[in-house]
């Protein structure tokens, strides 16, 4: 699928709905239709409905079935528009934003239409850190006036990160909310993104990351005497984890510890891919027809963890 760079471009590609379910149909069946029931390849296509009737056992299935446009109720072309904003804004797009940008009727379906994007972005698990990997935990949000700052603040969140370490950049990062900066926490997170026989983990002092060599991992674990050496050493996982900040507070204006998983992700997801920026707009899209339905109710009812 091409990459429409500009505004015009898209509505070129995507002329009206019809465009756009011809699109998901392609992606979804790129070797035409199976029949989901008895997997049969016939099908009829009832237009006005936009389903595909199987013509062994008559079973009517929607492309959308089992992605994130699941049951949706807002046009196709908004959320490719979504999709299009989402991939080409560097920084990415606020729901506040999306609601101006394309006229959706409230804030919450903008918002949710968003979250359901940013859920089909986590990392593939079979893609695991290798190499130097750099790891280090972070707070994130907090009280913005009054209030408490620091690590008791409410609404703040502990963020664990790992990324690779490559000669003169970095590689590939994986972010996650962690209820405490604990062994228990941190220990499992490390384990779970590296790929223990490829990678060697770069963590500061903490002793939560003792038990990493121990449990088998190669870990250089750098006790570090004043802050500019801990910079250093994890120069990476730094810079993220101040990118990081510095995007919550400038395109979302904070985040709910709640929500924040969510946010990590679509990061990560620029992160990994900002050599291919241009190509954002079917990777996203791709994405979102691969991605898991995820309900309005079980977006608002997740809990960090
Ligand atoms: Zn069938």
């Amino acid at each position: 699928m091409r990459t429409p760079k500009t505004l015009h471009d898209f509505y070129t590609q995507f002329p009206d709905e019809d465009a756009c379910w011809a699109a998901l149909r392609q992606m979804r069946w790129p070797h035409g239709f199976v029949c989901p029931r008895c997997g049969g390849r016939g099908s009829h296509r009832l237009r006005t409905r936009r389903l595909e009737q199987c013509r062994a056992c008559r079973h009517q299935a929607s492309p959308t079935a089992g992605t994130v446009f699941h049951k949706t109720r807002v046009p196709l072309r908004t959320w490719f528009l979504a999709i299009f904003f989402l991939a080409r804004h560097k920084k990415g797009i606020s729901a506040l934003q999306l609601r101006r940008d394309t006229g959706l009727g409230s804030y919450q379906t903008a918002w949710t239409l968003l979250h359901k994007l940013r859920s089909a972005l986590g990392p593939r698990p079979e893609f695991r850190l290798t190499g130097l990997v750099e790891a280090d935990e972070t707070y994130v949000g907090g009280a913005v006036s009054g209030g408490k700052r620091g690590r008791g603040a409410p609404n703040k969140a502990l963020v664990a990160g790992a990324v690779e370490q490559r000669e003169h950049s970095a590689g590939s990062l994986r972010l996650a909310v962690v209820p405490h900066a604990s062994t228990a926490e941190l220990g499992p997170f490390v384990r779970g993104v590296i790929d223990a026989r490829e990678a060697t983990v770069l963590t500061d002092g903490l002793p939560a990351y003792a038990h990493l060599g121990p449990a088998g991992v190669d870990h250089r674990p750098e006790v570090q005497g004043d802050p500019a050496r801990a910079a250093e050493i994890l120069p990476w996982i730094h810079k993220v984890f101040s990118n990081l900040k510095t995007w919550l507070r400038g395109t979302f204006h904070g985040v709910s510890p709640k929500h924040l998983p969510r946010y990590l992700q679509e990061f990560s997801y620029r992160f990994d891919r900002r050599a291919r920026e241009a190509e954002l707009f079917p990777f996203v899209l791709r994405r979102a027809v691969r991605g898991e339905p995820l309900p309005y109710a079980r977006l608002t009812a997740e809990v960090v963890g």
